[in-house]
């Protein structure tokens, strides 16, 4: 057959146009699974009755026979209800949007990412204490977030070491850099929740898994301690143009807090990709600060407060020492002027366990080799 110039032509102009409506008709397609770049897009702020604010026993935790002194004062969140649009990550979780219902598996801890927030000045004094104790049990699900290189803190812990080369200062915009970090390694980890912790933090692993255990990764969970008797207010820049406020309540990071992976999810406008960091110049406060607003302001979901997380805020020989070992984060602080540790006994003085941390650890893992021969349950 004879093709002429002019035919060649007219089929190339053809085809064109056959692989542009193709294209067109392809874009939507391609677009929906990423909603990065949305605009942020708060969830209806609607809830179930009883699901709301407010102090009250906490049944679901009892249930789970930590007793009277479960030290969770809020109810919990909805168990799903109206959840808004999910995203592609959310949808494999099988039990979710049921009332009532429960993943169907025991959460384990390889479920939990645990995120340590450190600097480089303290691998040695304080994350070492943390590797010798709790971190030696949770070595796969504890990610350490530092600013700078350290060989030794590599070879210890090798891929889970992320320097996040943020700025080591003790500045809002670094420990929001790190923050921001944080929360891209969870998402991107696919692990059931996020835990936030200090590096000054012991955490009572069988305790988090236990408090954890009481909820679905797949409902909106933020759980921990608030810093103040009060909410704080802050100017709200972000919804509108900073000249009304908003009243939050937020989990002191200093206390170590938890978020579900349903929840993360929805914080993703503001959080994800160094948004996080443009939120907090929004409203110009610290990392914890700005992981309530984004929770309790923008995505109207109550922090659920529990008096299991500790910071050295706090004085934590008030603590009763029958209880310690039932809470899911210690701390302390003060070893210069005024000391402020847990008050426990057991096989370490003061002078050889400042922190009390390992006397924690040998009461909970007897079987530690380092641990003195005396110390039982
Ligand atoms: N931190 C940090 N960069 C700094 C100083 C502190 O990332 O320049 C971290 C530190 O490792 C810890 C947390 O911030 O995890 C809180 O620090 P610190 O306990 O010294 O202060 P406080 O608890 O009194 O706020
Ligand atoms: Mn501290």
């Amino acid at each position: 057959m004879h093709l002429s110039p002019v035919g060649i032509s007219k089929r190339c102009f053809l085809f064109s146009l056959a692989l542009c409506a193709l294209l067109l008709l392809l874009i939507p397609t391609l677009q929906t699974p990423q909603r990065q770049g949305e605009p942020p897009q708060p969830r209806p702020p609607a809830r179930p009755a009883g699901a709301r604010k407010g102090p009250g026993p906490h049944s679901t935790r009892n249930a789970t026979g930590r007793g009277k002194d479960s030290g969770v004062t809020r109810p919990p969140p909805p168990v799903a209800g109206p959840q808004g649009r999910r995203r592609a990550q959310d949808r494999d979780a099988a039990p979710a949007g049921l009332p009532g219902s429960r993943s169907r598996d025991p959460l384990e801890l390889k479920d939990i990412f645990i995120a340590v927030k450190t600097t480089r000045k303290y691998h040695r004094s304080r994350l070492q204490l943390l590797f010798q104790t709790w971190v030696s049990e949770a070595k796969e699900q504890t990610f350490i977030f530092t600013d700078g290189e350290d060989k030794e803190l590599r070879r210890k812990a090798g891929g889970n070491v992320i320097n996040t080369n943020c700025s080591a200062a003790h500045t809002r915009q670094a420990l929001c850099c790190k923050m921001s970090v944080e929360y891209d390694k969870f998402i991107e980890s696919q692990k059931k929740w996020f835990c936030h912790m200090d590096d000054d933090n012991y955490v009572i692993l069988p305790s988090l898994l236990q408090l954890l255990s009481s909820y679905s990764h797949t409902q909106d969970v933020y759980l921990g301690r608030p810093s103040l008797d009060h909410p704080i207010e802050a100017a709200e820049r972000v919804k509108s143009d900073g000249t009304t406020s908003v009243k939050f309540w937020f989990a002191t990071g200093g206390a170590g807090f938890c978020i579900s992976r349903g929840l993360a999810l929805k914080m993703s406008p503001w959080a994800s990709l160094g948004n996080f960091i443009t939120t907090a110049e929004k409203i110009r406060l610290p990392d914890d600060c700005t992981i309530g607003y984004i929770i309790e302001a923008l995505l109207e979901v109550p922090l659920t407060h529990t008096r299991l997380f500790h910071s050295h805020l706090e004085n934590l020989q008030r603590l009763p020492t029958d209880n310690v070992l039932q809470q899911v984060t210690l701390s302390y602080g003060g070893f210069e002027n005024r000391r402020n540790v847990v008050s426990i006994a057991g096989g370490f003085s003061l002078a050889d366990d400042p922190s009390r941390f390992k006397t924690v650890h040998c009461l909970l893992y007897p079987e530690t080799p380092w641990c003195p021969h005396s110390v039982h349950h």
